[in-house]
């Protein structure tokens, strides 16, 4: 077993051997520009673009047309929801979303709220972080041009009905987006029978490289039409300009390939692992507490408070083991978690908590470690903790 062991897999993934090996010629020998049409460096780069398109569409159940290759899923849910935003002006400003999603799609509706007077609801969650349909329906105005939420939460791993809130959608004639990210690959996706209208995806969390996605936009019933935020050569149908990162797409072509093929196996064994891991914290751990629902959420997905310890202090103890408090994207702006908060966990509990994500790459052996770790250092700060603040957080729970 090699050490430090990664249980980090909502943040990003380890690159696939398989889909480092596909990119590789695409640095050295294909190094064309895809949008080179004067010579063979360019046509083969074009070609590979072209096959990994097909790749990542067909695993959404979309066509390669439809497909917009970005930088990652931060710069998809941007152009989905500004662009949506600037290309329906004249029918609405409208905009319905939820508490629990990833500041890329939250912080660009404050944005355009702030900035371009768009009107936006925020629809609030249960302490599972599930929305409610009827929430959704009654939200729907005239004025409303999109709904824009998540599928699997990064943090709490709640898998949100999206095929229910589609058929809301298309009744009411407004277009849905989905922030897929944490889900192509982990789960099934199908833009079709989920009834989506734009759909965000990243390379790096299934396993591909990093600074690579694609935004996935309906062409027909309806023709999404969005206006670009990025102008330039006219690349990607003039959605995105930029010329494209050849090796990236490649390994986000194969990456998704390989996640499609081996996904009810990898399922199986991570939701094993995971389940491994809770049982073992679980049985030694006093006063732990599950934050969103491991049994219908992602396979891979832990996350817990332990009262009566700084989550802060636990995972810098943790030398050996790479965990996450709340979310790193969440830790990036320093704030405490928004979705532990919004699901109504208690504000001592949610710097108490730590976000497990078990992924491909893991073992039994490696969780074992893992668990013993955890309880250790659990025990050594509560042992150290002053009784007062101690007793004092464990007993607060969830409000
Ligand atoms: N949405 C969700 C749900 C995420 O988890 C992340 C990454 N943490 C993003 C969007 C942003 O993805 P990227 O890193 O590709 O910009």
């Amino acid at each position: 077993m090699k050490l430090p062991i990664y249980l980090d897999h909502h943040s990003t993934t380890p690159v696939d051997s398989r889909v480092l090996d596909a990119m590789f010629p695409y640095f050295r020998d294909e190094f064309g520009n895809a949008a080179s049409r004067t010579h063979v460096f360019g046509w083969k780069a074009e070609a590979a673009v072209e096959a990994a398109r097909e790749r990542v569409a067909v695993a959404i159940h979309g066509s390669p047309v439809e497909i917009v290759f970005t930088s990652g899923a931060t710069e998809s849910n941007n152009l989905a929801i500004k662009g949506v935003v600037d290309a329906n002006a004249a029918k609405g400003n409208h905009v319905v979303t939820a508490a629990t999603e990833h500041p890329s799609v939250l912080d660009v509706c404050r944005r355009l709220e702030r900035e371009r007077k768009i009107e936006l609801t925020v629809l609030p969650v249960d302490s599972m972080g599930r929305i409610e349909l009827a929430a959704v329906r009654a939200a729907i105005g005239p004025r409303t041009v999109l709904v824009t939420l998540m599928l699997a939460n990064n943090e709490i791993g709640t898998i949100h009905p999206i095929a229910e809130v589609g058929r809301i959608t298309k009744a009411a004639g407004v277009l849905l987006h989905c922030d897929a990210t944490q889900a192509v690959g982990k789960i099934p996706v199908d833009v079709q029978a989920m009834g989506i209208d734009l759909l965000s995806l990243t390379a790096h969390k299934l396993y591909g490289p990093k600074g690579i996605g694609a935004l996935w936009l309906r062409r027909k019933n309806p023709r999404v039409r969005i206006a670009p935020q990025i102008d330039g050569g006219g690349h990607e149908r003039g959605l995105r300009s930029g010329t494209l990162n050849v090796p990236g797409i490649v390994g986000f072509g194969r990456a998704v390939e390989i996640a499609i093929e081996g996904m009810d196996e990898e399922r199986r064994r991570v939701r094993g692992l995971r389940d491994r891991l809770h049982r073992a914290l679980a049985s030694a751990i006093e006063g732990m507490t599950l934050n969103g629902s491991p049994d219908d959420g992602l396979d891979g997905n832990l996350n817990v408070s332990v009262a009566g310890v700084q989550a802060e202090s636990l995972v810098i103890r943790l030398k050996d083991v790479a965990v996450s408090t709340g979310s790193a994207c969440a830790s990036a702006s320093g704030g405490p978690s928004h979705v532990l908060r919004a699901i109504g966990v208690a504000d001592d509990l949610v710097h108490a908590s730590i976000r497990f994500g078990i992924g491909r790459f893991n073992t039994e052996e490696e969780i074992d470690y893992a668990a013993k770790r955890v309880v250790e250092e659990v025990q050594l700060l509560r042992e150290t903790a002053p009784c007062s603040d101690e007793a004092d957080a464990r007993s607060s729970r969830r409000s």
